[in-house]
């Protein structure tokens, strides 16, 4: 089969005719990139400027457990008692494991990607988008890195035996096909890497005042846009039952989890 044929098929059936397209690249846009970092500093810096908002960095959660109505958890060396608590801890979040959640899930695997920064990166089709390569001996991408004229170069799979980087320079050096796209390339930062196990969702991610949301609450990618309305929704819903009072009984807060989903 050829590869190289099936990722141009895909990319030009999907979007119609692509270079006729880039003629109009503001009517004709697909997609923007968004500094992540900027934007939850923005985030950040706006919670800051609140009164009453206290903000713990570089703080990690080791252990929650109920203490008559209410959750003590303790991070690093801070003790911290809530009435309710939003987890928000991503894909291998520590707190759907210690709450027995991950019982009722399926484990399909653990995921493994790892990624070059590069510059000077020349497919023949133009550098827009993201380009996903498939081949016999592996699965890569190329993503372009907000703001810079530079590439996540990646590879992902869930073989633990595999070598990521090998096959990354196998593709970059020795694959008749790919191998010119990266003539040029210079590697211009480190190589980074994230290792994430594949458990279904959580069916009802919700128990006794925890409410789970974002990635841990999902499989993975819940998406950057997903993750913030899920925090946004969460802390609405949590935000009204405060002002009405609600003392978080049993019988209310399946009221406050239904107000969560309809929001
Ligand atoms: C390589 C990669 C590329 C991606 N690319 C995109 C993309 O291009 N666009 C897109 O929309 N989505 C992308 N995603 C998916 C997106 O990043 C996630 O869906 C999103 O970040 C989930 O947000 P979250 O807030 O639920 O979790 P996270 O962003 O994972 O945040 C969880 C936070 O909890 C912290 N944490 C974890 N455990 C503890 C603990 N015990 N104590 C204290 N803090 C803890 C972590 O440090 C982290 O800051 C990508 C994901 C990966 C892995």
């Amino acid at each position: 089969m050829d590869f190289a044929s099936v990722h141009r098929v895909e990319s030009t059936s999907a979007f119609k005719d692509w270079r006729e397209m880039k003629k109009d690249p503001e009517k004709n846009r697909v997609a923007v990139a968004l500094d992540k970092g900027l934007l939850l500093k923005g985030i950040l810096d706006e919670a800051e400027k609140k009164q009453d908002v206290d903000i713990y960095l570089k703080t990690h959660l080791t252990t929650i457990k109920k203490s008559g109505e209410m959750w003590k958890i303790t991070a690093d060396k801070n003790e911290f008692v809530a009435k309710c608590v939003i987890a928000a801890d991503g894909v291998n979040s520590r707190i759907t494991r210690i709450l027995s959640f991950n019982k009722q899930r399926k484990f399909m695997g653990t995921s493994l990607y790892l990624t070059l920064t590069m510059d000077n990166f020349e497919p023949p089709e133009g550098k827009d988008g993201f380009i996903f390569i498939l081949t016999n001996y592996g699965v890569f991408d190329v993503l372009p890195i907000c703001h810079e004229v530079k590439f996540h170069v990646g590879s992902f799979t869930r073989n633990q035996k595999d070598n990521l980087l090998e096959k990354i320079e196998k593709l970059m050096n020795e694959d008749k096909v790919y191998s010119p796209w990266f003539k040029k390339a210079r590697k211009t930062g480190e190589v980074q890497s994230w290792v994430v196990n594949l458990i279904s969702p959580i069916k009802n991610p919700y128990h006794d005042g925890v409410l789970i949301i974002g990635d841990a609450a999902w499989v993975q990618e819940m998406g950057n846009m997903g993750a913030l309305c899920c925090g946004w929704k969460a802390a609405h819903a949590l935000t009204l039952a405060f002002i009405k009072n609600e003392r978080f009984k049993r019988r209310r807060q399946k009221a406050w989890y239904k107000s969560w989903f309809s929001k």
